[in-house]
């Protein structure tokens, strides 16, 4: 794998083996720049320095409005890819990726080497990232409409290491989009028990509305609800910080395809429009 694939993947906390991105270059040397480690013949760190990273061009999705769909933005191959040498073991990486279109996202990469970045095939991670959005670019849970600031809040959260804290977005949507769509198709979200009202529980209305409405993805619902179990569970707090990071992914794509889902049905659509935040 390049390093530039590996910085097109969702962020994952194992290093994983790229091919070898820095050649030596003596032109790049320059004494101006703090230098270490300087023994056994091996070249010094020059922090600070400016190095040219011998990889393929990073590409990453968004939403463009000017293509009013989800692009892939791509930095230029011409180009190649410039990062900053931070220490022996962190680049950082600058670069602009583009839509077909000409719209713009800046990104920003911390990357982190197991060992010296400069190893053969090095085992890496990315340690931050960060994306600042042009007016006409918007991030991909876009397409999501009403949940895209929930669902973002949540890979912020997972991106910086929060798994509990991703998580708890991502129960606030599907909670929220089950509860709406029980009450916009009269399926009851409340009990009455000794003379009170109360909410019912969220499995129970869960249930009621999927078995009308189908709305948890085949890939999900089939082996006896094993994987969905597995994953609501972690939804709602049964789970080690651990869990949560390592299942967001999944998680993340149990939550987008039940929207995925209601969107595409006729008798749902109301649901996403009349939706009301208000139900905590
Ligand atoms: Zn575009």
């Amino acid at each position: 794998m390049t390093l530039s694939r590996l910085l097109s993947k969702p962020q994952a906390t194992d290093y994983q083996q790229v091919d070898t991105f820095w050649f030596p270059d003596e032109s790049e040397e320059n004494e101006d720049y703090e230098c270490g480690n300087e023994n056994d013949g091996e070249l010094p760190i020059l922090i600070g320095q400016h190095i040219f990273l011998d990889t393929g061009s990073i590409s990453l999705n968004y939403y463009c409005t000017d293509c009013e769909n989800v692009r892939t933005f791509s930095s230029g191959k011409e180009h190649g890819l410039r990062g900053v040498v931070v220490s022996q073991r962190v680049i950082s990486i600058d670069c602009v990726l583009q839509c077909n279109c000409g719209s713009v996202v800046h990104t920003w990469f911390l990357v982190e080497s197991e060992q010296d970045f400069r190893n053969q095939s090095p085992g890496v991670r990315i340690l931050h990232f960060r994306d600042k959005l042009s007016g006409n670019v918007k991030l991909q849970s876009e397409q999501y409409g009403e949940f895209a600031e929930w669902l973002e809040k949540a890979n912020q959260a997972h991106r910086d290491g929060l798994g509990s804290g991703a998580v708890i977005y991502l129960r606030k949507v599907f909670e929220s989009i089950t509860y709406n769509i029980a009450k916009v198709n009269d399926i009851q979200t409340t009990r009455h028990r000794s003379g009170r009202v109360e909410k019912r529980d969220f499995y129970g209305v869960l249930k009621d509305v999927d078995e009308k409405h189908s709305i948890i993805p085949n890939a999900f619902s089939g082996n006896g609800y094993k994987l969905f179990s597995e994953l609501s569970s972690i939804i709602h707090g049964d789970g080690s910080e651990d869990d949560a990071l390592k299942n967001f992914g999944a998680l993340y794509t149990l939550v987008t395809g039940i929207i995925d889902n209601i969107k595409q049905k006729e008798e749902l659509k109301s649901a996403l429009q009349k939706f009301d935040w208000s139900m905590d």
